[in-house]
């Protein structure tokens, strides 16, 4: 497809979105008629209609791909009005970015999609039979569905512990995360009991990936530099930062000289690796292995992960994680219109046998090739394979130490973080935020310091029961 810049506005939006514009006849009437609200029979009987379930790596790289293009028609679905990049979401759950340093709004980055449509809601269910997705407040016919929901961490049947240990998934997450570890160093601070103290400055992370490592790489550094002077009754550096993890050595899915260069560093970051250690209970008290109890006041989670269910609710074949069982052209075996992509996807590598992971390049590459798919499908061109291309992986322990491997290189140290560095802010989505992420990570690589360290309550009300009523009555009188 050729792209033809045709004035100012196009290239500033070309740049904000991504999103090249077709000025063929026939998209600049689809964009017209829609902009109008007056689409007409002519176009819109000719052009497929593309729903879209899920504005993350992979939804967002389909409607990127189909933006424009005058064959479809696109509708995509998301209950959030944002795109997060979850890759720094730790950075929001360790108060060095704010929320929307890392988010954007949907519509705003599909705004030069003249086919496209956003619904900000929750798809229910599905009756891909009749070509039917049902909304909270809408049913819509499709002729091409793309599933891409996404997954959350799950607690292997243990989600009774979520209280007492939040995963990193969503914004609400990482700012509560934010809350407890604040909260206990002034917890810490307040107290004159010495048992209390110490459980408020022991942080355990269960779960030894790269988000864990990330959390613990943080906590460590932000206890032992950030806080060091900020308190007058605890000593932030002697706080106890735990990483356990289930398996005999922790980032399973790297080399393991880049595994123990990774553990070198949270050593030297203050954290206590703990590896073969099954978590047996989490309660309000810490956290039961196999042999020991972890008195904490904090406990974060980091391990298992689980499909979003609606794969399995419209009863669609999916493996032990619900992820759905999808053909190689990403198609559902018994609807050839319906594509899954990205962390709600099963697709096992022909080149390795094995599943690909859930990270954001492998959404991204499908959530594209789904879109090519259905664009050569409308052309009555014949389908080809999904081959995902390796580019790699990293993880990051600290302000400026990573692991990265590249196909056989293999880096650690700071020029891996280097390279962290530049790959996560070339991926971010919208200029603005990549320009307020480099500041503060220069402003925070020279003093150590984290701009976002606020603790923010959950409850806002003035006015309410006692228990809901939180901000202090002093200032609604
Ligand atoms: C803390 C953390 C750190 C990570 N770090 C890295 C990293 O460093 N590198 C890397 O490559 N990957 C990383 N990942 C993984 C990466 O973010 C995911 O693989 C990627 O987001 C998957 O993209 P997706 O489009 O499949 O799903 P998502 O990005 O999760 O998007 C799913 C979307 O679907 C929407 N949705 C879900 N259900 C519904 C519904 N029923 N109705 C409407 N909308 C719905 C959600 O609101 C969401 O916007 C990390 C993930 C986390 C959580």
């Amino acid at each position: 497809m050729s792209t033809v810049i045709h004035n100012a506005f196009d290239a500033e939006r070309l740049e904000r979105t991504g999103i090249p514009v077709e000025l063929s006849k026939r998209s600049a009437d689809v964009s017209h008629n829609s902009q109008l609200g007056t689409a007409t029979a002519s176009n819109t009987m000719n052009q497929k209609h593309t729903v879209i379930i899920g504005g993350g790596f992979a939804g967002l790289a389909a409607a990127k791909r189909l933006a424009n293009q005058a064959s479809v028609r696109v509708t995509l679905i998301d209950r959030r009005n944002h795109h997060l990049f979850q890759p720094l979401l730790y950075q929001v759950a360790m108060a060095g970015l704010s929320p929307a340093e890392i988010a954007a709004p949907i519509r705003s980055i599909l705004s030069g999609a003249r086919n496209l449509n956003v619904i900000c809601s929750e798809v229910k269910s599905l009756d891909a039979d009749r070509g039917l997705v049902v909304t909270e407040d809408k049913k819509l016919s499709y002729d091409y569905l793309l599933m891409a929901c996404g997954a959350k961490h799950g607690y292997f049947g243990n989600e009774h512990w979520e209280p007492f240990a939040p995963g990193l998934k969503t914004i609400e997450q990482a700012t509560e995360i934010r809350r407890r570890v604040l909260d206990s160093f002034e917890i810490a601070e307040a107290t004159d009991d010495p048992d209390e103290r110490k459980k408020h400055l022991t942080f355990v992370i269960v779960g030894g990936g790269p988000t864990g490592v990330e959390l613990a790489g943080a906590i460590g550094e932000m206890s032992r530099f950030t806080l060091a002077k900020d308190f007058r009754n605890i000593d932030p550096s002697a706080a106890r930062v735990i990483l356990v993890e289930a398996e005999p050595r922790i980032l399973g899915m790297f080399d393991e000289s880049l595994a123990t260069k990774a553990m070198r560093f949270l050593e030297q970051l203050g954290v206590q690796i703990w590896t073969s250690s099954r978590v047996k209970n989490i309660d309000a008290d810490g956290v039961e292995l196999a042999d020991e109890k972890i008195r904490a006041g904090t406990v974060l989670w980091a391990a298992g992960v689980k499909a979003s269910s609606l794969g399995k609710r419209c009863g669609f074949e999916c493996d032990r994680a619900g992820r759905v069982v999808v053909q190689n052209d990403l198609s559902v075996p018994t609807h050839p219109n319906v594509f899954v992509a990205g962390d709600q996807c099963a697709f096992i590598d022909p080149k390795t046998g094995k599943q690909l992971p859930g990270q954001a390049p492998v959404a991204a590459q499908q959530g594209r090739f789904v879109a090519d798919t259905i664009l050569n499908d409308v052309a009555q061109a014949s389908r080809s394979e999904f081959i995902y291309v390796d580019k790699g992986q990293m993880a990051t322990i600290g302000r400026s130490r990573a692991i990265a491997e590249v196909g056989k290189f293999r880096f650690a140290g700071f020029f891996a973080w280097l390279v962290w560095l530049v790959v996560h802010i070339f991926f971010l989505t919208g200029f603005r935020n990549r320009f307020f992420v480099v500041l503060s990570w220069v402003w925070s690589f020279f003093t150590f310091r984290r701009g976002a360290r606020l603790i923010v309550s959950k409850n806002w009300r003035f006015y309410g029961t006692p228990e809901e009523k939180q901000v202090d009555p002093g200032q609604s009188s």
